[in-house]
């Protein structure tokens, strides 16, 4: 059988896993602790917090198929909240996503997404490939130098920054990879030992140095415990990057008071975390396949396609098509 290695066990790295599971030998490497990438929840004293994605949408056929069996066994479930837009510090717009296309959530936490799809997978954890050598078949190298050897094709589902510093320059879509930029976010987490009495739980932010505040403890199945999860704009993020941490989250604790008219800084828990690589910087961008038939190499990842949860999966959707269509 094919041997193939794919690089981040995100949503997109499970997701080609799954598709190609019955047309080939699969083994997932991922650099983090655990699986699920910017899927991520952080379990933090008693608070839990999303602090990637926050909610998905799936507007395409493939990805309402692939959900539906985790539909079905309540890994996902639709998170239905009253919903505002802030300009700055004012309300400009009120909805209820109960009326609406169903926002979904993992639960217990969106990590369960990943989880699930990690089930009987081969996965190496705590595992950063630091490079990919092909002689007769290809072999990666992890930042402690240990060798997986063995491979037919690699498939690098990493941001498309870190992708780039991976895959070879003779990669065909190296430029291509490296004209696709991604843009930072911090994400804010504060947990209370009281409910904050707020109007909706889940709000866009514009002019702001915020661009999200939610109740995350709100979504289905979360512990009783009162969450607010914020992000930050992505502008004011790539400006601050490698700032001090905490000076940062001083400043969005001041941003989020102001914006909700309360104080937030008495939180219980706060803390914070910067992505460096959030999401596109194109989010329009159409989708594209990186697949390279000669080097047998191949990427995919939201980035493929504008960002988002659903783009993660379609990217990986499309990929496979291709491979097993073409290439396997
Ligand atoms: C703050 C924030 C908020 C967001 N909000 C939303 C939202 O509300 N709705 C939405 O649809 N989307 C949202 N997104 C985007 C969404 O999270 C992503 O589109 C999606 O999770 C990307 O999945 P992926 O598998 O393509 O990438 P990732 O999840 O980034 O997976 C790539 C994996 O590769 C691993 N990796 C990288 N390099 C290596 C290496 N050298 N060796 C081994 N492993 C490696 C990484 O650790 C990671 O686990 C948000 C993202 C962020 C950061």
């Amino acid at each position: 059988m094919t041997k193939i290695a794919i690089i981040g066990a995100g949503l997109s790295g499970l997701s080609a896993a799954h598709l190609l599971k019955d047309y080939a030998d699969i083994t997932l490497f991922e650099k983090a602790r655990g699986v699920s990438g910017r899927m991520s929840t952080r379990r933090a004293e008693s608070y839990f917090f999303d602090h990637g994605a926050q909610y998905f949408t799936a507007r395409t056929k493939p990805f309402q198929d692939f959900i539906q069996p985790l539909l079905n066994l309540g890994i996902i479930e639709r998170w239905d909240a009253r919903y505002v837009k802030f300009k700055g510090n004012q309300i400009i717009e009120r909805r209820n996503w109960r009326d609406e296309e169903p926002r979904y959530v993992g639960v217990p936490g969106m990590n369960h997404v990943a989880k699930f799809l990690a089930k009987g997978q081969n996965i190496h954890i705590n595992t950063r490939i630091a490079s990919l050598n092909h002689q007769r078949a290809w072999q990666l190298t992890d930042e402690q130098g240990q060798q997986y050897p063995g491979f037919d094709w690699v498939i690098c589902t990493a941001p498309s920054p870190q992708a780039v510093d991976l895959l070879p320059d003779s990669f065909k879509y190296h430029a291509d990879i490296q004209a696709i930029k991604m843009r930072a976010c911090f994400s804010l987490m504060l947990g209370f030992e009281q409910n904050i009495a707020l109007d909706f739980e889940a709000a866009h932010v514009t002019d702001s140095d915020l661009s999200w505040i939610a109740v995350n403890s709100h979504k289905p199945q979360r512990p009783d415990l009162f969450t607010l999860m914020i992000h930050s704009s992505e502008d004011y993020a790539e400006a601050h990057i490698d700032d001090e941490r905490d000076k940062v989250m001083q400043h969005l604790i001041n941003k989020t008071s102001h914006i909700i008219g309360q104080d937030v800084s008495q939180a219980n828990y706060k803390t914070i975390h910067g992505w460096r690589y959030a999401n596109n910087a194109d989010k329009k961008q159409k989708s594209s396949i990186f697949i390279d038939q000669d080097l047998k190499l191949a990427a995919c990842g939201d980035w493929c396609l504008g960002g988002r949860v659903e783009g993660a999966f379609t990217s990986a959707y499309d990929l496979t098509k291709h491979m097993k269509e073409s290439a396997l």
